[in-house]
């Protein structure tokens, strides 16, 4: 059954540049693609924030009443080394830097990507297609661009002829770039001289000698371009045409454009109504990347094993990280952000658990519930704006803790109703982790070592640090790391 909010929805389609109303193709079911990792290194954080955004796309919506069908895929092959996509295949380099086999690459990256988005608490796609199971749909693809015009083969290569493409239709919707700026920029690169013009690229590619991974095709025994596997596996999986296609901004172009113009080569269609692109992680006011050497893994940042970090975070308090900015907005990792979300963080969950203990009387409630909960869905039908509803959360916590200090009315409906929506928006909306929340600790042993971390205090503040020596020792062999500001500390469990 669909929630009275699901009306209200607006999406930020990036093909028009406006929030539109949300109005699926089918009125109940959902088709979102999502274009996944490159499975050749260790998912950095950046590459979370994008997963971590659709996940939050795919509950929210889904949590609206719509049956959801998300796919995201793998790529294990053919995308090259160079942002053009030129160069070597990235899984194969790896393979042949490090004396393995191509699927040895792709099953450890893809366990540990995999492991990462657990840990995040990301629900798994419906669909998690690999590109190189689906040679014989993008062999079939190339097949209908070939027939319709738009391909062509050279010296056992195939590619999209952009410049026939662009007279009859437009390339370059998304990203907004006109042609002939595209012809200015291309650079000279490698088997450059077999297409037909320099901004043509390339569908299917022919062997080189020391290449390891290839496919017999009617062209050549080789394999396929990057820009082609979405196409396939999107119609193969949503049909020609869909809801939602995502992916992080980088994508815009070429990957996303490619995709569009080689799918109205195919069959006339942009294939997806609403497209949507998530900003990018920084790092030092750079974008997160390996290739720059620019980034931080999860696991580090879980761990505190990351000289930029002076303590662990856990995944909830990243994904409380990562919630404070709109997806569409640039958000910068540092250690100071992380402290302060997992302050922000810790105080969203305080307030929650309180909500069962407030005592309630009959009068009216000093707050309007109803208007609590219908801003909430508000802020997330204006485009998932995430820091939006954390504000409102945490306007609630105020009117909570004034209930329990200062005695403000509450009844007991209103408190039923709070606990139920603010627990769908942390667990349900939000994807906290309940089971860290609960088990890490329970509610008397946060105050206990709260009370031991104030006697600490007053002991640092009387220069008596035999004792606050003590407790923090004592603390430790009990598997909770005090991590000390110039006032205050705060804690993990280790
Ligand atoms: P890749 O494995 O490089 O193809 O990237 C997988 C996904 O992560 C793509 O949707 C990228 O747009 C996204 N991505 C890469 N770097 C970042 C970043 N620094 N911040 C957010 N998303 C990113
Ligand atoms: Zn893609």
């Amino acid at each position: 059954m669909k929630s009275e909010y699901f009306k209200d929805l607006k999406i930020h389609n990036s093909i028009s540049g406006k929030k539109e109303f949300f109005i699926p193709i089918d009125k109940n079911n959902v088709g979102m693609y999502v274009c996944g990792p490159t499975v050749y290194n260790n998912a950095h954080l950046g590459n979370c924030r994008t997963f971590i955004s659709f996940d939050l796309i795919y509950r929210y919506i889904s949590h609206l009443g719509y049956k959801v069908r998300y796919v995201r895929n793998l790529t294990d092959v053919g995308h090259l080394e160079n942002e053009d996509n030129s160069g070597e295949d990235k899984v194969s380099k790896k393979a042949r830097l490090e004396k393995i086999e191509p699927m040895e690459v792709v099953q450890r990256y893809t366990l540990d990507f995999h492991s990462i988005l657990k840990k995040l608490n990301t629900i798994p796609p419906n669909i998690e297609p690999t590109a190189s199971g689906h040679i014989i749909e993008q062999i079939d693809s190339i097949k209908q661009i070939i027939e319709s015009g738009y391909g062509y083969e050279k010296n056992g290569s195939v590619y999209f002829d952009i410049l026939k493409f662009n007279k009859s239709n437009t390339y370059g919707k998304l990203s907004g770039r006109k042609i002939e700026e595209m012809m200015n920029q291309s650079r000279e690169l490698d088997g450059i001289s077999d297409k037909k013009n320099p901004q043509d690229f390339a569908l299917w590619k022919k062997a080189e000698k020391n290449h390891i991974m290839f496919w017999n095709s009617p062209w050549s025994k080789g394999f396929p371009g990057w820009h082609l596997e979405c196409t396939s596996m999107s119609k193969k999986y949503l049909g020609n045409f869909f809801d939602i296609h995502g992916g992080g901004i980088d994508l815009k172009f070429p990957h996303h454009d490619c995709e569009i113009a080689q799918s109205e080569a195919i069959d006339g269609n942009n294939p997806a109504k609403y497209w949507m692109h998530t900003n990018m992680l920084t790092l030092n006011g750079k974008k997160m990347s390996k290739s720059i050497e620019n980034f931080i893994l999860p696991n580090e940042v879980f761990k505190g094993s990351n000289k930029i970090l002076s303590k662990a975070f856990s995944p909830n308090v990243v994904k409380f990280f990562i919630y404070q900015a709109h997806y569409r907005s640039v958000l910068d990792l540092s250690n100071d952000a992380l402290i302060a979300s997992e302050k922000g963080f810790n105080k969203l969950i305080s307030g929650y658990k309180l909500i069962s203990k407030l005592i309630c009387n009959e009068k009216n409630s000093d707050f309007d519930v109803n208007i609590w909960i219908s801003n909430c869905y508000s802020k997330m039908n204006d485009d998932f704006n995430t820091p939006m509803l954390i504000a409102e959360m945490f306007d609630c916590i105020k009117f909570i803790n004034n209930v329990n200090i200062n005695s403000k009315n509450l009844n007991i409906n209103d408190r039923e109703k709070l606990l139920n929506t603010f627990g769908d928006f942390l667990f349900h909306i939000l994807g906290f982790k309940d089971e860290e929340i609960i088990s890490n600790k329970n509610d008397l042993s946060d105050e206990l070592i709260n009370l031991l971390v104030k006697l600490r205090n007053q002991a640092r503040v009387n220069k008596n640090f035999e004792i606050s020596d003590q407790i923090r020792n004592d603390l430790l062999g009990l598997g909770v790391k005090l991590n000390d500001d110039k006032n205050d500390s705060s804690y993990n469990l280790i």
